[in-house]
């Protein structure tokens, strides 16, 4: 009765724009596949965002930090908008997300970049390349030289003027987001790309001694090195080699960007991000698209997925996430698609229909 007697308690913050849309659909299609496999939840929401700023001034209120930390986990839709573009940066809806990811000691960024057969011809890229890709780029989210000190302008001495800044890594911190690297790898194909620059880095020299110390402790994942330069070229020429990548924050931040196109599509990709222990923040790659807001028009699947994800890291539910990325993966199999993705020869469906066809296949 372990399962069933503890609900599984999720912070819900459906955010701005097509965010309450996706959200509703994912937490119907959600709940149905927790009951099949006994697993309940209890969502508790919240606000963030620019609807948090117009109700309390503030785009991460106290009482959501609050809830958040007192949940398994966080379920994220979508953040920002026009209506509060005008606004100086401190006070944006995104200042939310970075408060929550700090609140959270969120440190590692998990993208998956998978395409699904059916959708392989909207990529970019050549079919028989990207058919079949599924990569996981775990990229370090509070350090590297995002926020390496010393940084700012100065003068050299020629006397010129000068930017910079410092790419810096502890041992510790390469080696926690090493072992979330490692652990990702063990629950899928077994192989991990660590991504550096060892060559020229002091920083990247490092990063490669603790990789290789921390892999003693996973001998059954395959460990494998790449240079960033050749990495983002391998993505590109051969993505399918790839299981796993593990990088740091200038260098995830690229090469996530560039896995997102190999699928083509916005609307299909979920993100974590996560501490190893509390809970993490699970949301959509794509913004709160404020330009199809309130049509019922948006593409809940990249929603659902970022569900699936949830239950798979945080809520150790991998048959609830097994459930909702095979009920995906038949919507699409059945032709079913959202106008993002609709093409001649498949069905339209709106956002909430979308969501009824998932509610019975996870059902
Ligand atoms: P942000 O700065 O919040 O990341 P953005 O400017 O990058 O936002 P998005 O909000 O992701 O942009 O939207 C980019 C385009 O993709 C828009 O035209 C939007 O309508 C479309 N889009 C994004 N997400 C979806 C979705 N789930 N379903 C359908 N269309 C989407
Ligand atoms: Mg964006």
């Amino acid at each position: 009765c372990r399962v069933v007697c503890k609900a599984h308690k999720v912070a819900i913050l459906p955010g701005d724009g097509i965010g309450p849309e996706i959200m509703d659909q994912a937490l119907r299609v959600l709940t149905t596949a927790g009951k099949a496999e006994g697993a309940e939840f209890e969502f508790t929401r919240a606000l963030v965002g620019g609807a948090a700023i117009d109700a309390t001034g503030n785009p991460l209120p106290k009482e959501t930090l609050d809830i958040c930390k007192a949940s398994d986990s966080v379920l994220l839709a979508a953040i920002g908008g026009y209506k509060w573009d005008t606004l100086p940066a401190e006070q944006r809806p995104e200042r939310g997300l970075l408060g929550l990811r700090a609140g959270l000691n969120a440190f590692a960024n998990l993208r998956p970049a998978i395409v699904p057969p059916q959708l392989a011809d909207s990529s970019p890229l050549k079919r028989e390349i990207v058919e079949g890709v599924d990569i996981l780029i775990v990229r370090e989210l509070v350090g590297g030289i995002y926020f390496g000190q010393p940084r700012g302008f100065g003068t050299n001495d020629k006397g010129e003027r000068i930017g910079f800044n410092t790419d810096v890594y502890s041992e510790p911190e390469v080696e926690r987001i090493a072992r979330v690297a490692f652990e990702a790898a063990q629950k899928r194909q077994k192989r991990l790309c660590s991504v550096e620059k060892s060559n020229v880095l002091e920083v990247s020299q490092l990063w490669k001694e603790v990789v290789i110390r921390v892999a003693k402790d996973y001998p059954d994942v395959e460990l494998s090195h790449m240079y960033i330069d050749n990495a983002a070229m391998q993505l590109l020429r051969n993505p399918k080699f790839f299981d796993v990548v593990v990088t740091g924050n200038i260098f995830g931040d690229i090469l996530s960007d560039e896995a997102s196109m190999l699928a083509g599509s916005l609307g299909m990709l979920p993100s974590a991000s996560i501490s190893g222990d509390g809970p993490g923040i699970f949301e959509p790659v794509h913004g709160s698209a404020p330009d199809i807001a309130g049509q019922d028009i948006a593409n809940p699947l990249a929603m659902v997925l970022s569900a699936a994800m949830m239950c798979r890291y945080d809520l150790k539910l991998p048959k609830v996430a097994d459930r909702l990325e095979t009920a995906v993966n038949s919507a699409l199999d059945q032709g079913w698609r959202t106008k993002d993705l609709w093409k001649e020869g498949t069905n339209l469906v709106k956002c909430s229909e979308m969501g009824d066809i998932l509610v019975k296949l996870v059902a």
